[in-house]
């Protein structure tokens, strides 16, 4: 392993990450097959959701320079060291090597999350804002700021502020 798209880092932390699990009131439910996530289908079960529940952290702190901080220390926590290796020609390329080999496919989502912020900035990545849902994101490269995992959770806060607001204006 090494490395994730980060769809399938989101996919990862959201479908198998303890706290969105619960959020969305699906702790009991059944968990996907990896290959969802593009993973093996053979992968553990347990290695999965230590992963996810070590990365949602870094997306749920409250902002973009905490952010970071947690990244940081997740890298540094996984003693990672970076290896150059080339072809014959010298066309380099970086691998992250974990110091436990259980931490390979943490540190495949710790370097697609260090990409990230190191080229687009912290903002870029979060968690939602709507209710009963702390689903992780990160943005495409070219879209507009967002605060919501989905269309659906950003359609049903607009709903509940509407709501609200008339509420409010029927007083
Ligand atoms: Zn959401």
């Amino acid at each position: 392993m090494h490395t994730l798209e980060s769809d399938d880092l989101v996919t990862l932390v959201n479908e198998w990450g303890t706290r969105p699990r619960e959020e969305a009131g699906e702790g009991d439910e059944a968990f996907p097959d990896p290959r969802t996530a593009g993973l093996a289908a053979s992968e553990d079960t347990d290695v999965l959701v230590r992963t996810a529940d070590r990365l949602h952290p870094v997306f749920a702190a409250p902002t973009p320079r905490d952010r970071v901080r947690q990244l940081d220390r997740l890298i540094a926590e996984t003693g990672v060291t970076v290896h150059l290796r080339s072809d014959d020609a010298g066309h380099a390329h970086e691998e992250w090597v974990p110091a436990r080999s259980a931490d390979a496919l943490l540190v495949a989502a710790l370097r697609t999350l260090a990409d990230v912020v190191v080229l687009r900035g912290a903002q870029t990545i979060g968690v939602c804002g709507g209710q009963e849902c702390v689903d992780a994101w990160i943005d495409s490269p070219r879209g507009r700021p967002r605060r919501y995992c989905s269309t659906q959770c950003a359609g049903r806060a607009r709903v509940a502020a509407h709501r609200r607001r008339s509420r409010e204006d029927a007083r």
